[in-house]
This record gives structure tokens, C-alpha cells and sequence, in this order.
């Protein structure tokens, strides 16, 4: 018996704060997921919070936490963007 998927279901591929294994939408390979953390506007508002309320040097601080950060996955064959984790 043959398994069939609705067309409509395939775009998004869950991904979580860690690598995932799956196929890329874009070369089909059966890839595990490069991640790239990039910061949001969560991370830029402690970033201006520490700046203003506690001293300065605190505010490299978001921007080296990965909980700070969006964690955006890539297929590592040919860079397409796969999904976003925001924690
Ligand atoms: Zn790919």
C-alpha cells in the first residue's frame, strides 16, 4: 500500500534548538541541518534594558546567549533556508 501525502502539508519543517535530520525542500538531499543563531527584538531589548539599568559591559551579553536568540536552520548543501526556532 502505497503512502500518499497531501500536497499542501509538505512546506514547513518543524525544527527545534537542535540540528534536525531531514530532507532539504530545495536539493532533496537527506540532510542534518546546519544552525545559524541570529538575534530577534527580544534580544535587542535586554541588550538596551542591560544598557540602561545595569552597566554597559552586560550588553554583549544576550547577543552570546542562544535562549536570546532566534536559531535558524540551514541545509548545509546548498544554504536554503529550512525553518525557525524561536525560543
Ligand atoms: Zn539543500
Amino acid at each position: 500500500m502505497a503512502t500518499t501525502y497531501p500536497a499542501a502539508v509538505q512546506q514547513s519543517i518543524p525544527v527545534g534548538p537542535e540540528p534536525v535530520r531531514c530532507v532539504c525542500p530545495s536539493c532533496g538531499a537527506q540532510i542534518i541541518s546546519k544552525m545559524k543563531y541570529e538575534p530577534t527584538t527580544k534580544t535587542h531589548l535586554i541588550a538596551l534594558l542591560l544598557c540602561c539599568c545595569i552597566c554597559w559591559p552586560c550588553v554583549c551579553l544576550p547577543y552570546c546567549m542562544d535562549s536570546c536568540q532566534n536559531a535558524n536552520h540551514y541545509c548545509p548543501n546548498c544554504d536554503a533556508f529550512i525553518g525557525t526556532y524561536q525560543s
